[in-house]
Formats: structure tokens, sequence, C-alpha cells
């Protein structure tokens, strides 16, 4: 959001209450080793493409190293226990003619619902690529169909159990259960990685930094290790930010990128009208992750080129269990890293949450522990036994709730299901003049969603006019 407004000629001041920027998106370092904490992999980074035009508008695509995935003909792998009337195994591809294709070969039977959703894919897909919904006013029409929920366009299509499943899982990536997932939300993030799925040749740190440079190089202003506690109004105008030291910094536009709840607890209760209030604070958000990270031998567990996904479809079961999982080379030959993001089961961590990151004590210390050896044994059947496995570290919903201040943990903030796809609608403004938001909860998570939506909330900074001479994506 700053690199685009810097870029636009704005000054602009960032606050980041940690002592370094970019949130989830950096990495962290343990034993020397880098760990990614929110950038597993990214969509549709090649010449041309959507997330590719955004880098190239912020200035920052020569500066982050990339690898392509895909090349071996897998982005994603799906290991599947209990599979429903499908196949154990499913390998996710690159590109839409060769995923319908694999889905085929899973269904045989069911080309006609393959080919159908494929209509329905490639249509979201185009849509995303022209950016339409940042440049256009969609009809109604369009709107609506593009929310039917993905349960509906199932049953529609009469899929099968086991295919819906499959075509299912990227719900799960931005956190909404499959049968509530807006139809346009789940295809654009299916459709960004099959354009071309990308990893970072470094680490989340380098990638946040290339952006911190940028911004800097832009004017932009960076204050560290200060929370913004405050949103000053006066006659229905943003005036300033007050900072946890008491400190006000003047400011005619404030553009929060912090979780909804978390602004609205900074704006005084005269500031806003109560139905807003209620609105923002009775928001479902997306559920939290358990996630271990661990270093392994190299000689022994070489770097898997593509994701692997463990998921448990035990009929019943609400969701799908599921697991995510990583193996990548490190800048020590020796070992390689092990990431395992799996359930976050907040339940499990609420006897802890009225404490604070750090000072949880050893009973959650012996929790982690027990869950990651749960998790690691979990896979160990398919990719161990692990030699000279050292835990590095592993996170909660509540380390992530402590660092970035998001509620509960929720990973991918305020969880556009199709049930409050309203309340969820249109989050970039508010009724306050000046007063704007972006980040992950407003249009999308993901680096592609947060990015996204930081152009619309430019859009509504600028007016459309402006916005469409302006910024030519
Ligand atoms: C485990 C995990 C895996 C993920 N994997 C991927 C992936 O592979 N690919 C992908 O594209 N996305 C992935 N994501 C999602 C992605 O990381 C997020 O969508 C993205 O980081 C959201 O960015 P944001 O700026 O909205 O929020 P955040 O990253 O949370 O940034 C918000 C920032 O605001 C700061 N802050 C909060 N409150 C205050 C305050 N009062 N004052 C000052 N500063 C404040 C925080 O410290 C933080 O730095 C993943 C997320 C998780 C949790």
């Amino acid at each position: 959001m700053g690199i685009i407004l810097a870029t636009l000629g704005y000054p602009v001041t960032l606050i980041e209450k940690n002592r370094q920027v970019g949130g989830m998106m950096r990495s962290y370092t343990r034993d020397g080793i880098d760990c990614d904490i929110g950038i597993h992999y990214l969509g549709a980074l090649a010449k041309g493409q959507v997330l590719r035009r955004c880098f190239d508008f912020m200035g920052v695509t020569d500066d982050i190293p990339l690898e392509r995935m895909g090349t071996g003909g897998i982005i994603d792998r799906y290991v599947i226990r209990h599979p429903e009337n499908g196949p154990d195994v499913f390998d996710l591809p690159e590109g839409f003619g060769a995923y319908a294709e694999n889905l085929k070969i899973a269904f045989p039977g069911e080309a006609g619902a393959i080919d159908a959703f494929m209509t329905l894919l490639r249509r979201s897909a185009s849509q995303l690529h022209d950016l339409t919904f940042l440049y256009d006013d969609l009809s109604t029409d369009i709107l609506i169909d593009q929310a039917e929920p993905l349960k509906d366009v199932f049953d529609r299509l009469g899929c099968s159990r086991g295919l819906r499943a499959i075509i299912g899982v990227p719900a799960y990536w931005i956190g909404v259960p499959a049968d509530r997932c807006p139809l346009f939300y789940h295809n654009m993030t299916l459709a960004s990685y099959l354009f071309s799925a990308w990893r970072l040749a470094g680490s989340g740190t380098q990638m946040t930094g290339v952006f911190a440079s940028r911004f800097q190089s832009l004017g932009g202003k960076i204050i560290t290790g200060r929370k913004a506690d405050h949103i000053q109004v006066k006659g229905g105008q943003v005036s300033a930010v007050r900072l946890d030291d008491g400190k006000t910094i003047p400011a005619g536009q404030i553009i929060s990128t912090v979780h909804p709840k978390m602004l609205i607890r900074m704006l005084d209760d005269r500031t806003v009208k109560p139905s807003y209030r209620r609105r923002i604070q009775h928001l479902k958000d997306t559920p939290g992750f358990f996630c271990v990270q661990a270093r392994v031998d190299a000689g022994r567990h070489g770097e898997i080129p593509h994701n692997l996904f463990h998921l448990d479809m035990k009929p019943g079961r609400a969701g799908i269990n599921s697991i995510f999982i990583q193996l990548r080379r490190t800048g020590q030959p020796q070992w390689n890293r092990l990431t395992l993001i799996g359930n976050g089961r907040s339940r499990l961590w609420a006897p802890w949450s009225d404490t604070t990151s750090g000072r949880r004590g050893d009973q959650y210390l012996e929790t982690k522990q027990r869950e990651a050896d749960k998790m690691i044994a979990r896979i160990s059947g398919a990719l161990g036994p692990f030699k000279s496995l050292k835990l590095l570290d592993t996170y909660t919903p509540l380390t992530i709730r402590d660092w970035v201040n998001s509620p509960g943990g929720s990973a991918y903030g305020a969880m556009k299901s199709s049930d409050q796809l309203l309340s969820t609608a249109l989050l970039n403004r508010t009724a306050i003049n000046g007063l704007y938001l972006a980040g992950q909860s407003v249009l999308a998570p993901g680096a592609m969603g947060t990015i996204l939506g930081s152009f619309v909330t430019a859009k509504f900074i600028l007016g459309p006019k402006r916005f469409k001479q302006r910024v030519a994506l």
C-alpha cells in the first residue's frame, strides 16, 4: 500500500509495531536457517501475469529472486487419506488444460462436470487477468453469479464427493470451508497458481526488505517498534495517529492495514455508527494454524520441488484435516528445512489465551512439542523416518495473534465466506473522511489478494477516473 501511494506521489509514513516490517510475509531465523511464515509460494508472476504486473508497477520485480515451480509437472501433490471415489494421489500441475486433464484421469466418469467447471474457472481467470473488478463497473448479474457458494456450483454440476474434495482444496488455502466459499474467491486462488507458481529463491525477509527499500527510495518513512493505538477524528475527518509512546503523527489520510477489528478499537465510540462497529466486531475470521519448522539431513531428505498436502477426507469429519508440507534447501548444504502447517486447533491453546508470547510457561511448551511430534509422526509414513531431525520452532495461533495483532491468531483475516459476503464487502472505506482500510481482510488474503486489495483502496483514495489514468496495470 505504501509503495503504491508513494509511487503516486503521496508522502507516506508507515508505522509498524514490530522491530522489522513485513508482518507475516517476512521470515525469521533459527539456528541460522530462514523460516518462512506466510509466503510459501506465489502465483501469477510470469511476465504479463497479474501479480507480476503489480510487482512491475511497484518497481520490485528485478530485486526479488524467484524460482518457478511446476517445471517437473507438479506444483502441489495432494496425498489423500480416506479418498472418496477418487485417487489417493492427485497432482496439481501448471496450466488450465493440464489441470483439467489430471482431473479427468482421476475422475474418468465426470468429464462433463469437469468441462463445465473449467468453463467457470476460465471465466474467473480471465476476469482476474483483466482486473475487471478493479477497472470495470461490474453488472450485478456477474457479481451475484460469482458469489455463488462452491457447494451450489458442485450440486448444479452433479460433481461426486471425491471430485468436490479435490477441486475444493484451494478454498482451504484462503481459510474458507469449501462449501461456503464464493466461486470467485476459490477460482481466483486456484487460477493464480495455474497461471504459474513460484517460490522465493531467498527468504521472506529478503522480499519484505526489497519492499521496504523501494518504499524508502520513493520517499516513504518507516517507524518501527511503535504501535498505533488511537486514531484522532475531528468533525468526521481523520486528523492524526497516536502511537503507544504518546507521540502523534498528523495525517489527513490514514490507511489501516491491521485487522478491521483492531482498527475499530483505535476509534472513539462516537466516531463510527454503532451498526458499523457491531458489523466489524461480529465478523467471523479464518482459523489459525499450528506450524512446525525443523531441520533434517539434506543428504537423506532432498529438496522437494513441489508442495505436498496431506489431506484426510474421512467421511463425517467437518472439513478436511490437512497438513501442508515443504522440504526446501537452506543456506547450509548439510541441512534442509521441513515446514509443516496444520490445523490451528484454537481450543487446544485456549488455556493460554490470557498469556503473551515468550511467557506462556512450560506446559505450553510441552504441548507444542507433543503436537509437533504428532504431526511429524503423521507425515513420517510418506517422507520419513527423518534422519537427524531437529525441531527449530513451532508456532500456534496465539503466536500469530500476539505477533501481528490478528484476532484469535487468524491466518487470513476476515473470512470471505458466502454467508458473510455482504459484511466483508467494500471494507476498503469507512464513513470517516480520510480513513481507509487495506491488508488481507479487505479483498482477499495472500500476497496477491493483499496487493490487489491495496490497489482497490488506492482507487477509492484517487477516485476511479484518476486511478484509471494513473495506474495502468
Ligand atoms: C502459515 C501461513 C502461511 C501462508 N502462506 C502463504 C503463501 O504461501 N502465499 C501467500 O501468498 N500467502 C500466504 N499466507 C498469507 C499471507 O501471509 C497474508 O495474507 C499476508 O501476510 C497478509 O498481509 P497483511 O499486511 O494484510 O497482514 P500482516 O502480514 O499481518 O501485517 C500486518 C502488520 O501490521 C502490524 N501491526 C498490527 N497492529 C499494529 C498496530 N496497532 N500498530 C502498528 N503495526 C501494527 C503487524 O505487526 C504486521 O507487521 C500465509 C499465511 C500464514 C499465516
